[in-house]
């Protein structure tokens, strides 16, 4: 497959996935119907999206939201604004979120929108404007039953409450559970800030009791410290892990002894970046991608280990926190190395479990305590990492294609039960 790949189709997040896939469906033996079916996404919708800016002028934004699968219930999916978003970026999030609900268990299909935007450049109402609007544009497509989006790169729970009070105006009432990861006054789940990052911290206890790792002994680097790499940081530190590095997009600290994350993350916050920190030494960014540990997390964005830099991974386990961060071509250069992979469906689905849980309690009105979100997740998690190994043991593929295998195979069955509607 490597021989294959151009440096142009590698970064492509939807070449990715459609290699993956065609493994999985190959190996599964998917019927050739049901292949089509899933290989394409089901509706891609693309907006454009007049603001009007503070100083009067009309800008547009090109968005996108894309409906991977709804066989097994509504579109789930995070809105990203990025100024590089494409259409294929945001059909293989759609798609990548399909298997990741399926892999959990969870009742719901896969979606996921963008917008093209540096959400920098604007202003707080200039970008509560664009996302009304954008949300305006989509209140036929979204809605409790039928899509529901969440937080993603760049957006956080305001953008959510936004989008929920944008949908709830058009349909006359309250409606909460159009969308997830909302403000816990306004509907949202405690615990679920830190979920991904707690379930990255859960599959990483699994992977290193395999592996004969302790805790206190466990070396770990995290790329990215945006919402899914503090958390995972944060709480493997608490958990007793030895987090050593963190790169971000401005360059990484490093400390063999270890890095006081909280401090950490008081210094990102008054600062605005990690350099300067006066715990650690400064790297080059993506240097520590490549340095001795036992878990590299990389919890950025995609295409972070690729066919240029995965023969030099030196990490006994990596974590995908991100979507997407190993190319298709990097993948058989790290079987080759024997790197224990915990593939991104499987590592970052805390999140979007915990938002399953949360459009739950929004259409009982009824809120769990913490503790039990923590439980309910800690189940999930632990059963799902144990299905993807014991899946992958029993059909000799690695863990990623056997977590691809799992999630079609669960998303094929439904198909196959309800049928074709012609
Ligand atoms: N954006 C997150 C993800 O990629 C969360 C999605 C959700 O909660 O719906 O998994």
């Amino acid at each position: 497959m490597a021989t294959s790949v151009t440096p142009e189709t590698e970064v492509n997040p939807w070449a990715s996935q459609e290699a993956r896939f065609d493994i999985a469906a190959r190996k599964l033996n998917l019927d050739d119907g049901v292949w089509k079916v899933l290989r394409m996404p089901t509706r891609e919708i693309t907006l454009h999206i007049p603001v009007q800016m503070d100083d009067g002028r009309i800008e547009v934004f090109t968005g996108y939201r894309v409906q991977h699968s709804v066989a097994r219930g509504p579109g789930k999916g995070g809105i990203r604004y990025a100024p590089d978003v494409t259409l294929d970026e945001v059909r293989a999030l759609a798609s990548w979120m399909t298997w990741k609900c399926a892999v959990v268990n969870i009742p719901f299909g896969g979606a996921k929108g963008g917008i093209i935007v540096d959400p920098k450049l604007l202003s707080l109402s200039e970008l509560e404007r664009m996302t009304r609007r954008y949300t305006a544009e989509l209140v036929e497509f979204i809605g409790p039953e039928r899509d529901v989006p969440a937080p993603d790169v760049n957006t956080n729970e305001q953008v959510m409450a936004w989008i929920m009070d944008t949908y709830s105006m058009h349909v006359r009432h309250t409606e909460t559970a159009v969308v997830t990861g909302k403000p816990l006054d306004l509907g949202g789940s405690r615990g679920r800030r830190e979920a991904t990052g707690r379930g990255c911290m859960l599959v990483c206890d699994q992977a290193i009791r395999r592996l004969g790792l302790e805790r206190e002994r466990t070396r770990v680097i995290v790329q990215g410290f945006g919402n899914v790499g503090s958390n995972s940081a944060h709480l493997l530190y608490r958990a007793g892990y030895k987090v050593i590095g963190v790169d971000e997009y401005d360059g990484g600290i490093y400390n063999a002894k270890g890095l006081d994350v909280p401090a950490l993350m008081e210094y990102r916050l008054a600062n605005g970046t990690l350099q300067g920190f006066p715990g650690g030494e400064q790297r080059p960014k993506q240097q520590l991608l490549t340095e001795d540990c036992e878990i590299l997390l990389p919890a950025a964005t995609e295409n972070q280990i690729t066919s240029h830099n995965a023969a030099r991974i030196r990490a006994k386990i990596v974590c995908e926190g991100a979507n997407g961060p190993t190319t298709a071509a990097a993948d058989e250069i790290l079987q080759e190395q024997g790197i224990f992979i915990i593939p991104d469906i499987l590592a970052n689905a805390g999140g979007v479990t915990v938002s399953y849980f949360e459009w739950v309690q929004d259409r009982q009105g009824y809120f769990w305590k913490e503790s039990e979100v923590n439980e309910q997740l800690q189940h999930v998690m632990e059963t799902s990492f144990h299905d993807v190994v014991a899946y992958a043991e029993r059909h000799n593929v690695n863990n990623r294609i056997a977590a691809y295998m799992l999630a079609i195979d669960r998303v094929a069955f439904s198909i196959k039960l309800r049928g074709i509607y012609a």
